[in-house]
């Protein structure tokens, strides 16, 4: 549109002169008198890599708690081992084994139990799908003065509905 110096009225950008007073359209250096459209800018649109996106919308606490629970199935499990190699009684009970038997469960969750905790805190780190789900396992066999297996149960189901949360 081109607005008349004289009169305000709008014209066609094409016309020389005004539509309605017929003053001269144009300024001194022969360029029409052109009010210019308002260009308004898109908006600048938030460029997220889809990966990053993608990542941050699925993580969860499960992993984390996952492995907080296998953790501490493992330490009740090296525990449990470690009054059954000193002979504690309740030991005895819990397993219904021998004396016979005692320094090899003691070992057993020793082992097992350590097993547990090196393999929950992947679950905690999200690294290594296969190895934290064999460290539930692993807290499940520890027994864990028989709370041990709940606790690496829970997170053994929590860590398995975190799949895609595990870099591998
Ligand atoms: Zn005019």
């Amino acid at each position: 549109m081109a607005k008349c110096p004289n009169c305000g009225s709008d014209n066609p950008d094409y016309a020389f002169y005004c539509g309605r007073c017929s003053a001269e359209l144009k300024d001194s250096s022969g360029k029409p008198y052109v009010t210019p459209r308002p260009v308004t800018p898109p908006p600048p649109r938030k460029v997220v890599p889809r990966l990053v996106e993608v990542k941050i919308a699925t993580r969860t606490v499960n992993p984390m708690i996952g492995g907080v629970c296998v953790i501490l199935a493992g330490l009740l499990a090296v525990l449990q081992g470690a009054l059954a190699l000193v002979g504690e009684a309740q030991i005895l009970d819990m397993t219904g084994s021998g004396n016979g038997w005692l320094t090899f469960w003691g070992v057993f969750f020793i082992v097992v139990g350590m097993g547990a905790i090196l393999l929950g805190s992947r679950a905690i780190s999200r690294t290594g799908y296969a190895g934290a789900l064999i460290g539930a396992v692993l807290g499940i066999m520890g027994v864990g003065f028989g709370i041990g297996p709940f606790l690496a149960l829970g997170g053994l189901v929590l860590i398995a509905l975190s799949r895609e949360e595990f870099q591998y």
